[in-house]
């Protein structure tokens, strides 16, 4: 029995009688036209919002016209504070009203897969990034709605558009990464299939979270620069040029149905509460027309301003949505009977369009998920996002070879992101298994937990191969504080941050650092509700192991080491040119083992590229030893680097990364030529050929950037940003000529005073390769009444 029930238990009966009166109680989901024509929703002389005849909008103004101001009210909040702990049988749901036809509004997390049951354990976004594959992007989003669905759920909290500025963030894994082109590609495709299983994709967080805080208690808050309490201070140009853009391309490509807004604050206003974002860029400029969700307690931030700007459902259960407030609000006039009628109908409009009232409502039965052809999915992406960093010849792995050495405990867990995107899998079989499964019963794989290095090692030096495995941990609510496999406080540079957590409280982090903490009687609770994971990222999430000793010892006693990372993003990678192949293989959730066995074999190829620079040092990050910048002062985190993030940061400031965005190695070899440009109305059509120049068959990932202008542009620009790629498997000899197509605003800035994009007349380079770094082919095309002459 639940503790708290929003609008009385009376109305959950009435709500099931009605379901099972209306014949929704069946197995099977049924397909919308299905259902439209079961007339879920009533009788249309009744309640004349039911007449499919209609549209949406009239539809909803018919309902609104019926409904009490405390109905409406009550729509507006969630009604179970206690779900999302579990996740199970959702995270939050916003309870219906049955005498209006209204049903039950279920949430889901998220973008690994359900949380709460067992799901297919996606690998995670990161990991999808690089895949570079936005059709790979539509089957995930249509597979962890597929399964939301079949769980008895309509909203997927998911994908995440925020982008990746500073490495450290607790919830990078859960990004697409660092590049706005490449996570508006996937968004998109990610919210299309997501939303094509009759779903309602929930995009988040909007806008601005991009950090979780330092000294915290995750998944829950951070003291020092937390999310729920910090103010992102950015300009415009910035936000409409980085931050935005997933979400203006969910809005206007995707037609996503909800988005999430965000705990953190935006240039001073709540990010549930801004009228600059959420009526300003939201409804004016992008013409949205889905409703927006809060992000789970005390994203909304106060009752009157909140609904007067836009946000709409409050969740997991009413704080500042109180009916009370709310009720008062109304009727003193703090918030208009217009705009309440207005947020209750961006849900209802939303609800009408996606068929919700016209179909059976969404039934739990796990055994209509196809987990065989969800598992597929999961091993692609393992396997076309495995990006190959470094290969001296070692891989695929020779199949001559009989004495393999598999060594690391990460070799038989399944690493993964802790926090609300933590899920429990339907299967694992952990790479050691997949490994030895793949070698067959001729090859002796012999295995070694890395605990004492030295013997790890002496077990490597018996074999003619050694995969080694490492990974590192990160959670929702509290940022790394370093990006070495293993934190410890040494690993962290003598920087201003560590200086301000010393010299502002050592008792603390000395108490926060202490193990007896992680071993302290809350610990179980927290693991129980939110995950194994809480206990290996403690309140700091450091760790005691030295992995990087490990891998210096095992490579010192035998060079042909394989290193496969399974980390949440960039690390550091010192010892990168002493191993024989190092493969990024992210967390990748229960099918890690199928799809990496299949990529140290040779039976496909590793398809991933970098979605995100790898810095060669701690301090090689836009944000690094700032910290009004990062953590920020005062909870004010200036992102006064401005549109330099990523690769934009490490070209403007002449960094070499460790290894650049857009990089990733194949088993062959590829060739680029004639490249082509060719002017198509406001767009540029770009062609190139991509040969297969190698002996084996693969994936070729070409890039299209584009350059600064000359004359220069009046503000000031990447040297480079990615505005096209493709991805091709190509046969040995085999050619492609691909077409790619840079629209206008490939080439436009965000003029603040126009409130608009413009493009500066000039020269603009357009330069074609493999990653930001490797680009062999150039050339150039004038815009507006520039010329290259
Ligand atoms: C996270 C959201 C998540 C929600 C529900 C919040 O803490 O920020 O991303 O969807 O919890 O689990």
């Amino acid at each position: 029995m639940r503790l708290y029930r929003g609008r009385g238990s009376g109305r959950v009966a009435v709500a099931l009688v009605v379901a099972m009166v209306a014949g929704c109680g069946g197995d099977t989901p049924l397909t919308m036209g299905d259902a439209v024509s079961l007339g879920h929703c009533g009788d249309i002389e009744t309640r004349p919002w039911c007449d499919t005849a209609l549209t949406p909008a009239e539809r909803s103004e018919r309902l609104l016209a019926a409904m009490t101001l405390m109905q409406k009210i009550a729509l507006l909040s969630g009604d179970d504070p206690l779900s999302v702990a579990s996740g199970d049988p959702y995270v939050g749901i916003s309870e219906g009203i049955p005498e209006l036809g209204i049903p039950d509004l279920r949430m889901s997390d998220g973008p690994v897969g359900v949380r709460g049951s067992p799901t297919t354990a996606m690998p995670i976004p990161l990991a999808l990034g690089a895949t570079f594959n936005p059709a790979l992007a539509w089957r995930t989003g249509a597979t962890i709605a597929n399964e939301v669905r079949h769980k008895g759920n309509d909203v997927l909290h998911g994908p995440v558009g925020d982008l990746v500025r500073n490495p450290l963030a607790g919830r990078t894994f859960e990004t697409f990464g660092e590049d706005p082109w490449l996570a508006t590609r996937m968004t998109v495709e990610w919210v299309r299939g997501a939303q094509s299983e009759g779903v309602l994709a929930n995009a988040k967080h909007f806008l601005m979270n991009t950090q979780e805080g330092i000294v915290g208690v995750p998944p829950l808050l951070s003291l020092v620069g937390g999310r729920q309490t910090v103010n992102a201070v950015v300009d415009e140009r910035t936000l409409h040029e980085l931050y935005l853009l997933p979400f203006e391309a969910a809005v206007r490509e995707a037609d996503v149905a909800s988005l999430m807004c965000a705990y953190n604050y935006v240039n001073g206003e709540s990010a549930c509460g801004s009228p600059a974002l959420l009526q300003g860029v939201l409804r004016d400029q992008w013409q949205f027309d889905g409703f927006l969700i809060s992000d789970y307690v005390l994203a909304v931030k106060d009752t009157v301003q909140s609904v007067n700007a836009g946000a709409v459902i409050e969740m997991p259960f009413p704080l500042f949505y109180q009916p009370l407030l709310l009720q008062s609000a109304v009727l003193t006039g703090l918030i208009g009977v217009d705009t309440l009628d207005a947020r209750v109908g961006d849900i209802l409009r939303t609800l009408f369009r996606f068929g919700f009232f016209d179909r059976a409502r969404y039934v739990r039965n796990d055994d209509l998920i196809d987990q065989a052809a969800h598992a597929a999915v999961a091993r692609e992406v393992v396997e076309q996002g495995a990006v190959l960093l470094r290969n001296d010849g070692v891989l695929p792995i020779d199949p001559a070879v009989r004495r393999i050495a598999v060594i690391g405990v990460s070799a038989t867990e399944r690493p993964s992101g802790g926090g609300s995107s933590s899920v429990t899998p339907f299967v694992f079989v952990a790479p050691l298994d997949a490994i030895r499964e793949r070698a067959g019963p001729d090859v002796e794989v012999m295995y070694d937990p890395g605990d004492d290095p030295a013997a790890a090692a002496a077990l490597a030096a018996t074999a003619e191969v050694v995969l080694l495995f490492a990974a590192d941990v990160a959670t929702e609510g509290v940022d790394k504080l370093c990006l070495s496999l293993d934190c410890t406080l040494a690993d962290v540079p003598d920087s201003l941050l560590l200086n301000t957590l010393q010299g502002g409280a050592p008792d603390l982090l000395d108490l926060l650092l202490d193990p007896v903490v992680t071993t302290s009687p809350v610990a179980p609770i927290l693991d129980r509700l939110f995950g194994p994971i809480v206990l290996g990222a403690p309140v700091l999430p450091v760790s005691h192991r030295d992995q990087d000793g490990l891998i210096r010892a095992v490579v010192a006693a035998n060079p042909a080491t394989v290193l496969v990372l399974q980390t949440s993003g960039a690390v550091l990678t010192p010892w990168r040119d002493q191993v024989a192949a190092l493969l990024a293989a992210w967390y990748s959730g229960q099918e890690a083992g199928a799809g990496l066995a299949r990529v140290v074999f040779g039976d496909t190829d590793p398809g991933g590229r970098l979605p995100v620079s790898f810095p060669d040092r701690e301090l090689d990050t836009p944000v690094a030893g700032q910290p009004s910048r990062y953590p920020g002062i005062a909870n004010q985190a200036r992102h006064d680097e401005g549109v330099f993030i990523g690769y934009r940061w490490f070209d403007a400031n002449g960094v070499a990364p460790a290894f650049p965005f857009g990089f990733g190695l194949s088993y062959t070899d590829f060739a680029l030529s004639d490249l082509e440009l060719a002017v198509d109305g406001d767009a540029v059509a770009v062609a190139v050929t991509a040969t297969n120049v190698g002996g084996r068959a693969g994936w070729a990932v070409p890039q299209v950037y584009v350059g600064a202008p000359t004359p220069a542009a009046p503000v000031p620009q990447p040297p480079l940003a990615l505005k096209a790629f493709d991805k091709q498997w190509l046969a040995p000899g085999e050619a492609v000529r691909i077409s790619m197509s840079l629209p206008s605003r490939a080439f436009a800035y965000w003029a603040v005073d126009a409130a608009d994009w413009q493009v500066a007349p000039g020269c603009y380079p357009i330069r074609v390769g493999w990653s930001s770094r490797d680009l062999p082919l150039s050339s150039a095309i004038s815009r507006g009444a520039g010329s290259c002459d």
